[in-house]
């Protein structure tokens, strides 16, 4: 997990900075809604960050047109990293409160260049759960979102 950590409060973080130009970064891409940059912490080269231009802490705070802006974004840089630096594969990371490993309290995508044995690693326990409960989950998934149709 990255070891960075933003304290910066509220209003202020580091990459509502970035955007406004009051601290440098490596630009790789801006639009209306997005800009790429590079990731202070290169764990492979042409490792990049998509971000909101609006400060949005985390998915659940994105427009949905935000979000589709992001993933096209992501997808455009992925091209450009895998003409320039041709890794072996490419991982979106994207991670939402500190629970979920987010480090940066503005929203961000990782687009990371990989390379087999580059030791990038993401613990993922395996729980494997009865269809029954599967079902179950699912349902639960699609009463919300009945309820979320309209955001
Ligand atoms: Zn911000």
């Amino acid at each position: 997990m990255p070891m960075f950590v933003d304290t910066s409060p509220p209003g202020h973080c580091i990459f509502c900075k970035i955007v406004a130009g009051e601290i440098p970064a490596a630009k790789v891409y801006e639009d209306d809604l997005t800009i790429a940059f590079m990731d202070i912490g290169q764990v492979n080269p042409g490792h990049v960050l998509v971000a909101s231009k609006r400060h949005a802490v985390t998915v659940l705070d994105l427009t949905a047109e935000e979000a589709a802006a992001v993933m096209q974004t992501a997808q455009r840089i992925a091209h450009a990293a895998q003409q320039a630096f041709a890794p072996d594969g490419i991982t979106l990371f994207q991670a939402n409160g500190a629970a979920g490993g987010q480090t940066v309290f503005h929203f961000h995508m990782h687009v990371l260049p990989r390379h087999e044995g580059d030791g990038m690693a993401l613990s993922w326990p395996r729980k494997e759960p009865a269809m029954p409960l599967l079902q179950h989950y699912a349902k639960q998934l699609q009463t919300a979102l009945q309820s979320t149709a309209q955001l």
